[in-house]
């Protein structure tokens, strides 16, 4: 008779053999990719990629290396020195353990009774990675899953300390507003829109050729919504803005919100980094001035997704974010209980994130982070005056830091432009060995490359101009000439 399946399922030599697996795979993977042995990614259509799961789940017998090496095959590498495209880190190793330890563990660290590992480690990451951003001593912050649901938090927390009726209690009784620049991130209007806000919510303030909100015009749409009965409440810098990576003035907005005893928020999920740069720390000068930060560890520093830091200027503050009552969970709401964390965040139910972080500041110091930091930034910069030298290439902006856009320019005609741009990322993301995007910048199409892996070198960026122009004379040798 086979042992029962829950015996099976739970032995343990049988979870020694499978990881001893998992790890052996994975540290090909390492190899292969960051040697250019694989491809950054391997196409498929998404109907191809459907049947292929739907097949792969019915295949006998159970293959677990089959299985580990189809996922894998099939997924974009990150680790691949010509992966440059979306934000998202390029998870450390040793980082990428403590996942598993964290899953095997399945402590829920809402309270502080399955969270007596992850709540005080999580306390130690947030303090210690304020006092790098700049924040004195009474920051404190929480962790959180991802910068869509940072940026929601701090903004609900805006709106707790600084609506003029209590919103939590009595519903929106006023006509609330934040005020970004019209390049923020979409999900500062979604965190609007779920508030109940609507369109009115949403101030969008202009920016300037580079993308820099115009923080002159704040004052007279302030004044504006003032006289149509709006109650802004906060005003949120984006450093960086994502699609150009471009740093507003934060000094600038500190000093408006100052005045105006507005909350300020810095929606930092890809750029607060730069804090851990000494050549780039200027780009996020007045940062520490700001109420609130949101930082997603899992872009600018290594850690795997999804890690974000939630940081108050003032702490105490993060107490007001959430007032309802669970008394099932905790006894008295008014406590300041740094402990039981789900009384800070949105989520009950959270993994042990803090692990992922910890673990890079015990082994390595915030010395990773600023050479991770410094180079991808510099090699930003590198790849720009690359793309300036050459022919029929127009870069959009100065970068900022190290997300690079960029067309291909053979002739004029903008409309047509925006197509050929477009055909040649489809082509390009087909081929795999390159991965970046494309963005509409005033309406027309752009490259958009992100440099994250930190083996990506200037040879590999020559290489990608390289392959664009050939897939370009490929397309439309007539028009291109
Ligand atoms: C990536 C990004 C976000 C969204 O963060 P997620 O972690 O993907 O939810 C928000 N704001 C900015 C500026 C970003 O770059």
């Amino acid at each position: 008779m086979r042992p029962d399946i829950l015996e099976r399922a739970f032995d343990t030599d049988h979870f020694k053999q499978q990881g001893v697996a998992l790890l052996n795979i994975l540290s090909d993977y390492f190899t292969a990719a960051r040697a250019n042995e694989i491809k950054a990614n391997n196409y498929k259509s998404p109907e191809e990629s459907l049947e292929f799961w739907k097949k792969q789940l019915k295949q006998e017998p159970f293959d677990f290396t089959t299985f580990l090496n189809d996922a894998i095959d099939q997924s974009m590498h990150l680790h691949h020195p010509r992966y440059v495209g979306h934000q998202v880190g390029v998870s450390l190793p040793s980082a990428a353990l403590m996942g598993l330890l964290a899953n095997v563990l399945n402590n829920g660290m809402a309270i502080y009774e399955v969270g007596q590992v992850a709540a005080p480690m999580e306390q130690v990451v947030v303090q210690s990675v304020a006092a790098q951003l700049g924040y004195g001593e009474a920051a404190d912050g929480v962790l959180t899953s991802g910068g869509t649901l940072g940026n929601l938090t701090a903004l609900l927390t805006a709106r707790a300390v600084k609506a003029p009726t209590e919103v939590w209690k009595n519903g929106t009784q006023d006509q609330l507003a934040v005020m970004v620049s019209e390049e923020a991130h979409y999900c500062v209007d979604r965190a609007v829109k779920i508030m109940g806000w609507g369109e009115a919510g949403i101030i969008k303030v202009p920016t300037d050729e580079q993308f820099r909100m115009k923080i002159d015009l704040l004052e007279t749409l302030y004044q504006k919504a003032i006289e149509q009965g709006i109650k802004v409440v906060a005003v949120v810098g984006s450093a960086c803005t994502t699609s150009t990576g471009t740093y507003d003035n934060l000094d600038g907005i500190a000093d408006f919100c100052q005045q105006h005893h507005l909350w300020f928020h810095v929606d930092g999920a890809h750029g607060a980094a730069a804090a851990f740069s000494a050549r780039h720390q200027h780009l996020v000068e007045g940062m520490a001035r700001a109420d609130s930060i949101v930082m997603d560890f899992h872009k600018m520093l290594l850690t795997p997704a999804l890690t974000t830091g939630v940081f108050y200027k003032e702490g105490k503050q993060s107490y007001k974010t959430f007032h309802q009552k669970a008394h099932y969970l905790w006894n008295n709401q008014d406590d300041t209980e740094w402990y039981n964390l789900g009384k800070r965040t949105f989520e009950c139910t959270k993994l042990m994130m803090a692990a992922r972080v910890y673990i890079q500041i015990k082994e390595y110091g915030f010395e990773l982070w600023s050479t991770y930091v410094q180079r991808m930034f510099d090699l930003g910069k590198s790849f720009a005056d690359l793309i300036k030298q050459a022919p029929n290439f127009e870069l959009a902006v100065e970068p900022d830091c190290n997300i690079v856009c960029f067309r291909y320019v053979p002739f004029n005609d903008e409309t047509d432009l925006s197509i050929v741009n477009e055909q040649i990322r489809q082509i390009l993301y087909e081929k795999g060995d390159f991965y970046f995007v494309q963005t509409k910048l005033r309406g027309q199409t752009y490259l958009r490359t992100t440099l994250m892996n930190p083996f990506t070198t200037l040879s590999d960026l020559r290489e990608l101009i390289k392959e664009i122009e050939a897939t370009a004379m490929s397309i439309a040798p007539l028009e291109v000439q």
